[in-house]
């Protein structure tokens, strides 16, 4: 493999593609942004766009907005842009409450499917590394319904689980600590040849890399709109049924909004055809108007190559983040975590520390941030030798230049070498970290 220096970094930015996208972004000067997977950058389209509902739309509209402009169908049209990322239809995707709360929706009404289709299979399979949020409301779930949350302590162990007592397999397609990438069509296949339904969480995947829903055969997805989307904090998360379900799905949330005719205001609850059902309460209008503008900003990527050459592009920079690891002489105490085949991990690059770094990976990373790279750092368990303290980068090719690669490097390398961790006032954890 080629060495990396400075100049054949530039030299790369020179030849690549998706260089004009990063003008779409409002960037802080002076920061290498290596956090996107927590939370994207602001879009240049979103501050108009927000203005105008603010000041246009509901100022002067005010109650005759929700008609004027649509607000009460950005749920589904904002959907719409999701599925052209992800393999789905139009009309599929739901953009609504949050991920955790998609979640329980399209566990509740896989096991409700299931309880006629499979009757007496109780299990649902996941694993023990998926995200807490999707264990703590999947865990309470089958707590609730009496089935039981089974979690497989290595991805390996998967395939024996899907047996006749399993129900449902639930799955975050890429781990948000190692971003160890599942396959997701073969994980749907199998667990499908058990008569399972499968729901993936595609909170590190929209957005990152080529995801294809329905060329997989899945069954439901949900997503978080803050991360790859760039739909701003707390934006909302998305859900997706695939069409042959979603007409008898059964959701435990009967708010207003899923019913057939809102505004008729019924005794009775009937659920409204396809995904809408999905639906509770009023949208959020003004975040799911900054997450239109993110997806926006994210669909020109298909005037440079599509998902497909963002994918190309974040392997790239991410196998050369990964090689100046390996070869930086400051980097000895610290090991890459992320799965070197590009088939087996996602847009993030996580990395744990060992010798004299061991227990100092928040102070790190604040070292860093201070020095304007920003990543971010996932605490491990320190009774599991398998789950190490983990810096965590994020790799996003829409505004991340070669050139940014090289120097977030340099700079760690920097912080390591002057012990700049040590400092106090790198050591007191805020609240978010
Ligand atoms: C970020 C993330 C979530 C976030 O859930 P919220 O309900 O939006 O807070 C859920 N699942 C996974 C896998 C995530 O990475």
């Amino acid at each position: 493999m080629k060495k990396w220096t400075r100049d054949h970094a530039v030299n790369q930015d020179q030849l690549d593609a998706l260089a004009p996208m990063r003008e779409l972004f409002e960037l802080p000067p002076g920061q290498i942004y290596l956090c996107g997977n927590s939370l994207g950058p602001l879009p240049k389209g979103a501050a108009p766009r927000l203005k105008t509902l603010l000041e246009k739309e509901w100022a002067y509209d005010l109650v005759q907005g929700w008609n004027r402009h649509d607000w009460m169908s950005l749920p589904s049209s904002t959907g719409d842009k999701i599925a052209r990322l992800v393999g789905a239809g139009p009309g599929e995707i739901m953009v609504t409450d949050s991920t955790s709360l998609n979640l329980y929706k399209a566990l509740y009404a896989a096991l409700r499917l299931q309880s006629s289709r499979k009757p007496g299979a109780r299990i649902v399979v996941t694993e023990k590394e998926n995200f807490p949020s999707d264990l703590y409301m999947a865990g309470q779930l089958c707590r609730d319904l009496g089935c039981e949350l089974v979690k497989a302590s290595q991805p390996e162990n998967l395939n024996d689980l899907l047996n006749e007592q399993a129900s449902v397999l639930m799955l975050t397609e890429v781990n948000y600590r190692s971003a160890r990438r599942h396959d997701m069509r073969q994980l749907t296949r199998l667990a499908h040849q058990a008569g399972a339904l499968v729901i993936w969480d595609l909170a590190h995947s929209a957005g990152a890399l080529p995801v294809d829903l329905k060329g997989c055969d899945a069954d439901f997805a949900v997503g978080c709109g803050y991360k790859y989307l760039c739909g701003g904090p707390g934006a909302p998360g998305y859900i997706w049924i695939h069409p042959r379900l979603a007409d008898h799905c059964h959701q435990p949330l009967t708010g207003w909004l899923g019913h057939a005719r809102p505004f008729a205001f019924e005794d009775h609850y009937e659920p409204a055809a396809g995904s809408s059902r999905f639906l509770c309460g009023t949208p959020p209008v003004l975040s799911m108007a900054a997450l239109d503008a993110g997806l926006d900003l994210i669909l020109t990527v298909e005037n440079f190559g599509g998902m497909a050459g963002v994918w190309q592009k974040s392997l790239a920079l991410s196998d050369m983040f990964m090689t100046l690891i390996d070869e930086g002489p400051s980097f000895r105490n610290l090991r890459v975590e992320t799965p070197r085949d590009p088939l087996s991990r996602g847009s993030h690059v996580s990395l744990s520390l060992q010798g004299e770094l061991d227990g100092s990976g928040y102070a790190l990373m604040q070292a860093l941030i201070a020095r304007g790279v920003v990543g971010d750092f996932r605490s491990g368990d320190s009774g599991d030798p398998g789950r190490p303290d983990l810096l965590r980068f994020g790799i996003t090719p829409l505004y991340l230049r070669y050139v940014d690669v090289f120097d977030a490097v340099e700079q760690l390398g920097q912080v390591i070498a002057r012990g700049e961790w040590r400092e106090s006032r790198y050591q007191k954890k805020a609240w978010v970290t």
